[in-house]
């Protein structure tokens, strides 16, 4: 299997790439905000519990994620792999996320890593903001928050895989064409060993 952890703060493209990633190497996209957002919408009791923990910019359980990507890669394991878009987004998430890949005989492939300075990630969100009816990208203070979090909680992955030289690192400000092209190349690059 082919499974890439796209990884970068809140705004650095990693929606927008995944798109373009799973039509080329047919992969299944896993976005935990888009099945939160999804829960959030059908109003479930877990998008209830989770709506105000997002809406405020924090994370929600590392219980509840993991359970989501849990189900989700037990209900695909026909498929040529998966594109971890959002998760993980702590240690632990990371761990469990090892456990349960090695648990189906596979494990990550690598870890994508946009970079975009912080000012840039404000502004991208809050232009996101005036469409995309989020209430998280909708003020400063919210997104502010996000990339805090992201700098304590998330950003320490980076070390994580690094440590199993699983991490690249991909410079995120260009055309989305630019961008894509060098991830498409270090996929490729891995693929041929
Ligand atoms: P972005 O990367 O633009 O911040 P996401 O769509 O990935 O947006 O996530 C939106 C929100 O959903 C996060 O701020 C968080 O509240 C919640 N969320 C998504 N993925 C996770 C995760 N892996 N762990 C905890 N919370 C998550």
């Amino acid at each position: 299997m082919l499974n890439l952890v796209l990884f970068g703060p809140p705004g650095a493209g990693k929606g927008t790439q995944s798109e373009k990633l799973l039509e080329k190497y047919g992969l299944i996209h896993l976005s935990t905000g888009d099945i939160l957002r999804g829960e959030m919408k059908a109003e479930t009791e877990l998008g209830l519990k989770a709506k105000s923990l997002i809406e405020a910019g924090n994370l929600v359980p590392d219980e509840v994620v993991i359970g989501m990507i849990d189900n989700k890669i037990s209900e695909n394991l026909n498929a040529k792999g998966f594109i971890f878009d959002g998760f993980p987004r702590t240690q632990a998430q990371a761990e469990a996320l090892d456990k349960v890949l090695e648990e189906k005989g596979t494990g990550v492939s690598v870890m994508l890593s946009l970079e975009v300075a912080e000012e840039e990630l404000v502004n991208r969100l809050l232009e996101r903001g005036k469409y995309s009816g989020r209430a998280d990208d909708a003020n400063e203070e919210t997104i502010k928050n996000r990339i805090s979090v992201y700098n304590k909680e998330t950003s320490v992955l980076v070390d994580y895989y690094s440590a199993q030289s699983k991490h690249v690192g991909i410079y995120g400000v260009g055309t989305i064409d630019e961008i894509f092209e060098k991830l498409s190349n270090a996929i490729d690059s891995i693929q041929v060993g």
